[in-house]
């Protein structure tokens, strides 16, 4: 995530880069930095932690003219968010420039064959190796060359690039992460997203999965990295520059909602090797993993559910006693503790200071501590001896949608990890699991096309006194969390209850204004639930079910139906969680409720 600006005109290109950098401020920042090449053939390189602030401080006085520029703000995936790792970076020879977003995932097997090949690498990021690469492939066509280098990288990237010898010259490239060509009169922009450039031109080129664009102040051309010409659409883009941040979608919300099969990519990637499960983070703690008797998960929110969901799967997996508590109560009530019990704090923002006190905690006893966050740098990460990122993005919208599908699969994928750590993943299983992993971006893919059909019930539900989620088994924190999601956003009253507990108390509050929302995707448990819904449906309830695609059963008791498509249960609640955070979002828009920023939230909490 977070942001590229390239510019290549006639104009000054400082203020121009800043002003785009201003404008993908809302993709977050932990660090930015600018690259210019001077009239004279110098390159000047500044960067800077923190926010844009910062930088344009170290800016004040010192920055000299330039006709061709890359700036970028930086959300740190791979090394510590400081001035060092900052992007852009540098080769050897001080001529080319690089800045990156994503993640190239074999970073560690470049960079060490770069560092034995005699280069000198100056930060911890996976994006400098890119510097390198582009350095030994250059032999005076600058394009030819970053072809040459994103040959030998895996994963997702967009990246700009320029080299001092050739001042005409900018060059971009993307595979699963967005990068825009901007065409203004005599001059160049290359960002990350149309917000960035819209001030100057409204001519955009998307590029495409594996483009390579060659950019002078004249325009571009675009080849695939096997260099073979590709022929691009111009686009004139009459959005806002507030529409522009959004992507073209009315809320942050809605766009990261649709973002969750790329980030469901970036969470796997890395960590599945052909037809296995690998998780290096957990590295640290290699040699306590067999000697772990119990496991205690820490979490507040959403990240509870998510590690609601984990607690399920865990204790199947692990055959050891698995508990979920959420971090506002462990604190207080901690139970004893030991070196024999693994501890797992799951937070998006890694600052929640109701999650960071247990873990603290925890490791005063002498408990391996697993920290599962989106934010590198933040304070989680300190407190933990492993730590395992979403790599999810920056989430804008106060409500988690990205973070919870990418906190299950995370979660999904330490539990496989330490299953295997204890001898108790067979391989078919692990297989499996793979296989429906790699499965999944594209399975999310379809569940969000039931945004439509979750709008229509939205609008036909509006007026319902209240709505009463239920699910059971690893369906049943789903149950949680599309409550919590229509609470949020929308306002409206809903429970999450395990359905079998319908009967023992809230079932009194079911009648044809309460409609009843089940998770009744495919599960070993279905046939239970379904008993659990009749017994709603007989209290005049109106049943709104979230279904595997084919199930032709639910029909039998549901009055509406939103479909997902079949996975094993393990990671039904990524999928079936998602039409649930489609309805709340539609109900919120259908209620006019303020989406991105709902009243009383804040999106990282940090108090008791
Ligand atoms: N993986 C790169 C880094 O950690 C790029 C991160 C980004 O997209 O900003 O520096």
């Amino acid at each position: 995530m977070c942001g590229i600006v390239g510019y290549i005109g006639p104009r000054d290109a400082a203020p121009i880069l800043l002003e785009g950098l201003a404008r993908l401020e809302y993709r977050g920042y932990d660090s930015a930095g600018i690259a210019l090449v001077t009239a004279a053939g110098d390159l000047f390189v500044e960067k800077k932690a923190g926010k844009l602030a910062n930088l344009r401080t170290a800016l004040v006085d010192a920055t000299p003219a330039a006709a061709i520029g890359l700036a970028h703000t930086r959300w740190a995936t791979h090394g510590r968010p400081n001035d060092l790792n900052a992007h852009p970076h540098v080769d050897c020879s001080g001529d080319i420039t690089v800045i990156h977003n994503g993640i190239i995932e074999n970073f560690q097997e470049l960079r060490d064959g770069l560092a034995a090949r005699g280069h000198r690498l100056a930060s911890e990021t996976d994006t400098e190796a890119l510097a390198h690469l582009v350095e030994e492939a250059y032999a005076g066509d600058l394009a030819a060359a970053v072809r040459a280098a994103l040959g030998r990288a895996d994963g997702a990237y967009a990246v700009a690039v320029m080299h001092r010898g050739e001042p005409g010259r900018l060059v971009g490239a993307r595979l699963n992460v967005p990068l825009i060509v901007g065409l203004g009169d005599g001059e160049s922009f290359l960002a990350s997203d149309v917000a960035a450039v819209l001030a100057h031109t409204n001519r955009v080129v998307f590029l495409e999965e594996g483009d390579v664009a060659d950019l002078t102040a004249d325009g571009v051309t675009i080849t695939g990295v096997d260099g073979v010409p590709r022929e691009r659409l111009v686009n004139v883009i009459d959005w806002s520059i507030e529409a522009a941040e959004k992507g073209g979608y009315a809320h942050f919300m809605l766009k990261e909602m649709h973002e969750q099969p790329g980030a469901i990519r970036a969470a796997t990637a890395g960590r599945l090797h052909g037809d296995e499960v690998r998780v290096d983070e957990l590295a640290p703690i290699a040699d306590r993993l067999a000697g772990i008797e119990r496991i205690e998960l820490v979490a507040c929110g959403s990240a509870n559910y998510a590690a609601a969901v984990a607690g399920y799967l865990f204790q199947d997996w692990l055959g050891i006693p698995v508990r979920n508590t959420v971090g506002s109560e462990f604190r207080y009530s901690p139970p004893p503790l030991d070196e024999r019990t693994l501890v797992i704090a799951v937070t998006q923002s890694g600052e929640t200071a109701d999650t960071i006190a247990p873990t603290r905690y925890a490791r005063e006893q002498g408990c391996p501590v697993v920290a599962v966050t989106n934010t590198v740098g933040s304070a989680i990460t300190r407190d933990a001896d492993a730590v395992l990122f979403l790599q999810a993005g920056p989430e804008i919208a106060v409500v988690a949608t990205k973070t919870f599908v990418t906190q299950v699969t995370t979660l999904v994928l330490l539990g496989a990890a330490l299953a295997k750590a204890r001898g108790r993943l067979p391989r078919d299983r692990e297989r499996e699991l793979v296989a429906e992993l790699r499965a999944l971006p594209a399975k999310a893919e379809r569940a969000l096309q039931m945004s439509e059909p979750a709008a229509i019930l939205a609008r036909r539900y509006v007026n319902s006194r209240g709505f009463m989620f239920v699910g059971r088994g690893v369906g049943y924190p789903v149950a949680l969390e599309g409550a919590l999601k229509l609470k949020e956003v929308s306002y409206v009253h809903a429970e999450g209850y395990a359905a079998g507990e319908l009967k023992h108390g809230p079932i009194s509050l079911l009648d044809v204004e309460v409609p009843l929302v089940a998770v009744a995707t495919r599960s070993s448990l279905q046939e239970k639930l379904v008993s659990n819904v009749m017994e709603g449906r007989a209290r005049d309830a109106r049943v709104i079910a979230v279904a595997t695609e084919g199930d032709e059963a639910v029909r039998a008791y549901a009055d509406d139906i939103l479909w997902v498509p079949e996975t094993i249960e393990a990671l039904s609640p990524i999928l079936a969680v998602i039409p649930l955070q489609l309805f709340a979002y539609h109900t919120a828009v259908a209620r006019g409720t303020d989406v991105d920023q709902p009243r009383n939230l804040a999106k990282s909490v940090t108090v008791e």
